[in-house]
């Protein structure tokens, strides 16, 4: 059965979107996007996904569709794909116009919604993966989740190019995050990560861990850390919508803690999977 989407308000078979080429979203990469997590058939940390969609399109000033009937279009969408497990994409472009760099106030918005069928990762949730630190050479606005996600895909491939699974990003001496996730460590019993600043994404599963970590009484230090507290870290994860909670076991080729997931990290995936299967 062929994959139902939602475009210009429509529910329609994945072979008849059309997308016009002066879309601003695909010459320019105008536009911004959220991608959230269905668990038992439902968003998770939805109002947390509409705010940030929200607070990303005020930043790039293209105008808001009606969130309430973009959240019920969502849930349709996921009931007419029927996913019980996976995660649903939406992105808004800022419209259809001639290539000029001027905003055009005339273009309404193009929203585009689709559905995937997920599994948890959770080979790479128990083993853990490689990562290898990579500069950070996005622009200064990572805390936008907007299409212009070219930085990003080289940074990845860097990375890929090593033997490691991801990147972990550093700037100016500083860690930041990686290519598609947020990054924590834990020191003397005690996680870090950076403050949820211009420079990474204010990740929705990031938020989750340190509200987790609060009730497990695990202090969290928001703080800029360095590629040497990383290297030297007992544990490192990254967090994200897709991934969840993902241990990192080596750091450009050594060994994080015993090179095994840490027990800290093992206890908030615990925390979490409690949370989504409640
Ligand atoms: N940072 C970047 C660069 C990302 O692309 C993502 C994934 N959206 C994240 C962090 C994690 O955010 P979230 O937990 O909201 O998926």
């Amino acid at each position: 059965m062929s994959e139902v989407y939602y475009f210009r308000n429509e529910f329609l078979p994945k072979e008849d979107v059309r997308i016009s080429p002066e879309d601003r979203g695909y010459y320019f990469g105008d536009g911004i996007y959220e991608v959230i997590r269905v668990y038992k058939g439902r968003m998770f940390e939805a109002k947390a996904h509409f705010e940030r969609f929200k607070r990303t399109a005020l930043a790039v000033r293209i105008p808001l569709p009606d969130m309430g009937e973009l959240e019920a279009a969502l849930q349709e969408l996921i009931r007419q794909n029927a996913v019980e497990e996976g995660s649903v994409y939406v992105q808004m472009t800022r419209g259809t116009a001639p290539r000029a760099h001027n905003l055009n106030a005339d273009t309404p918005p193009v929203v585009m919604a689709y559905c995937q069928k997920l599994s948890r990762p959770v080979d790479k949730m128990e083993k853990g993966i490689a990562a290898a630190t990579v500069p950070d050479t996005r622009w200064q606005h990572c805390d936008l989740k907007t299409l212009n996600l070219l930085g990003n895909v080289l940074l990845k491939q860097k990375a890929l190019d090593q033997g490691a699974d991801d990147c972990i990003l550093h700037r100016d001496g500083s860690v930041t995050e990686c290519s598609s996730s947020n990054l924590f460590i834990v020191r003397d019993n005690r996680l870090v990560t950076h403050p949820a600043d211009n420079l990474i994404l204010p990740g929705i599963t990031r938020n989750v861990v340190i509200r987790l970590a609060a009730e497990l009484e695990l202090p969290v230090e928001e703080r800029a850390l360095t590629v040497d507290e990383l290297l030297g870290a007992q544990e490192v994860f990254l967090t994200s919508t897709v991934q969840e909670i993902v241990p990192i076991v080596t750091v450009d080729g050594k060994a994080i803690g015993g090179g095994t997931p840490g027990p800290v990290t093992q206890k908030l995936q615990q925390a979490f999977e409690r949370l989504i299967l409640a």
